[in-house]
């Protein structure tokens, strides 16, 4: 009798770690993008936030297809005008590991309302021509890239 409810309670276990894996799997198979976890990052991103002349902290977090995160936050200069948004430094640290496929990004900051990216930023996240949701902290919803910025500089623009 002991032996069986040993083996029972061991196959039970097994099975919880199969349905855990198959759970984890197609989450990571249909890339379901987790607008809290993503915020949640975005948040402790901010935490880094080198504001010292705005006193405005931004944090930004970037969800590639393959379910990786890159984080960002902002990062201020004696010299203003070098300074850089939160995005930006998400997208470029994902960038420069050869990271190409965006599905989504967060952005949050310390103040009240909710931070919606700068111009500059929404050219930048156009780069790729994908259609990157964006999750605003305080705002419920889900944007689009393309409703942010729906007269990108694209490479029309160039003639190609
Ligand atoms: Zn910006």
């Amino acid at each position: 009798m002991f032996n069986f409810i040993v083996r029972l309670t061991r196959n039970i276990i097994y099975f919880e770690q199969f349905l855990f894996l198959i759970t984890y799997f197609s989450l990571k198979m249909n890339h379901e993008i987790d607008r809290d976890l993503l915020l949640k990052e975005a948040r402790k991103a901010l935490e880094n936030a080198y504001s010292k002349y705005s006193k405005f902290k931004v944090g930004a977090a970037l969800l590639t297809k393959e379910g990786e995160i890159y984080t960002g936050c902002n990062i201020e200069n004696l010299s203003y005008g070098l300074t850089i948004c939160a995005e930006r430094v998400a997208f470029f640290k994902a960038v420069s590991e050869n990271k190409r496929n965006f599905v989504a990004i967060a952005i949050t900051s310390s103040g009240n309302e909710p931070t919606f990216p700068c111009g500059a930023c929404r050219q930048v996240l156009s780069e790729f021509h994908q259609n990157i949701e964006i999750f605003v902290d305080k705002d419920p919803k889900t944007y689009r890239i393309s409703e942010l910025i729906p007269y990108s500089f694209s490479e029309k623009s160039l003639g190609n």
